[in-house]
């Protein structure tokens, strides 16, 4: 039986792309390709005999209608390197499968994550999670320096620790967060566009959406039509509540989007009269943004 395989993803396996200062993401595996999630949802055996339009048309069904189990016909193994920090994000991933290093039996690479300085910035007022506006240079000097004193000092302290005999699961203890961690990660398409969504979105963290990005780059590779489906109807989609449907009425009917946004029961301002920085008005008003900032991108295809 003929095993489905894409050239162009053949030649990235064990390829390393880099990430951050010492991370990177390497497929080290895959299995299956469009065809894998054609042949899943025609439950039959080979390609048979329709077209790769109708192929297209069925994987872009699929997705449509959240039909999802053929997209877990395909598989992907990757290698990633990555800080401590964004592993702790990336780990509230469940579905998947994954095998750490393990700091118990070897030594950690004295390497740490020290962000650019364009990277260190004001607490969002937007985003509370978030980074938002730009720092005074002395301030960011200052962050960047007490980072790399403190990583090396704790490194030390590891050092000093496994010199005198104290066990490497223990002596890890000292080192932060910013130091790096590797693993082997195994997700199907699925649960990868899924990971995809939340992590490529402008709401994660920035270190983690950089891994997201190098992973969706090579899932494209291997999926191209799964991942073009994935694009138009999820990552670029847009939901729409029941109060934003009644808003995008009464845009259509010739109100501004304030009144819209009155007429639906979206505030966009706070009892005290005041605008809101965040909730259901000002997120609507962005879609209304996306939307039209998209317009333009938007392709033939
Ligand atoms: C921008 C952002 C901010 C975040 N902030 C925080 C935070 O402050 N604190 C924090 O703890 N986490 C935070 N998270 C993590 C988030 O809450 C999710 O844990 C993470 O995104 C994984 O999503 P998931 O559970 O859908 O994915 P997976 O674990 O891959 O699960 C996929 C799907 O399987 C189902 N599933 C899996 N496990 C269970 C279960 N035990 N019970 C029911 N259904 C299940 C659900 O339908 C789920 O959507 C944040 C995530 C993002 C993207």
């Amino acid at each position: 039986m003929h095993r489905p395989s894409v050239p162009e993803a053949d030649r990235l396996i064990g390829v390393k792309h880099p990430v951050l200062s010492h991370g990177f993401v390497v497929l080290v595996d895959y299995m299956g390709n469009d065809a894998a999630i054609v042949q899943a949802a025609r439950v039959s055996y080979g390609q048979g005999t329709k077209s790769v339009r109708d192929d297209r048309g069925l994987i872009r069904y699929l997705m449509r209608h959240r039909h999802t189990t053929p997209f877990e016909m395909v598989e992907y193994k990757f290698l990633v390197r990555l800080p401590i920090f964004v592993a702790r994000q990336w780990v509230r991933h469940r579905t998947v499968s994954l095998n750490e290093y393990s700091a118990r039996y070897s030594v950690i690479p004295d390497e740490f994550e020290v962000p650019p300085p364009e990277e260190v910035r004001h607490q969002s007022t937007r985003n509370r999670q978030g980074r938002g506006e730009p720092l005074p240079a002395e301030v960011v000097e200052a962050f960047r320096s007490d980072l790399d004193r403190i990583s090396r000092e704790s490194y030390g302290a590891y050092q000093r620790a496994l010199d005198a005999g104290v066990a490497r699961e223990t002596a890890r203890l000292v080192l932060p967060v910013a130091y790096y961690t590797q693993w082997y990660w195994k997700i199907n398409l699925h649960n990868l566009f899924h990971f995809l969504s939340l992590r490529l979105d402008a709401h994660a963290q920035e270190e983690i959406r950089l891994y997201a990005a190098e992973l969706a780059r090579i899932a494209r590779i291997v999926c191209p039509v799964a991942f073009e489906a994935f694009e138009d109807f999820q990552l670029s989609g847009l939901d729409l509540s029941r109060r934003e449907q009644r808003a995008v009425r009464a845009l259509l009917e010739g109100k501004s989007p304030a009144e819209a946004c009155e007429i639906a029961g979206l505030p966009l301002t706070r009892d005290d009269g005041k605008p809101m920085a965040t909730g259901e008005g000002v997120e609507f008003l962005e879609k209304l943004e996306r939307l039209r900032a998209r317009d333009a991108s938007v392709g033939p295809g």
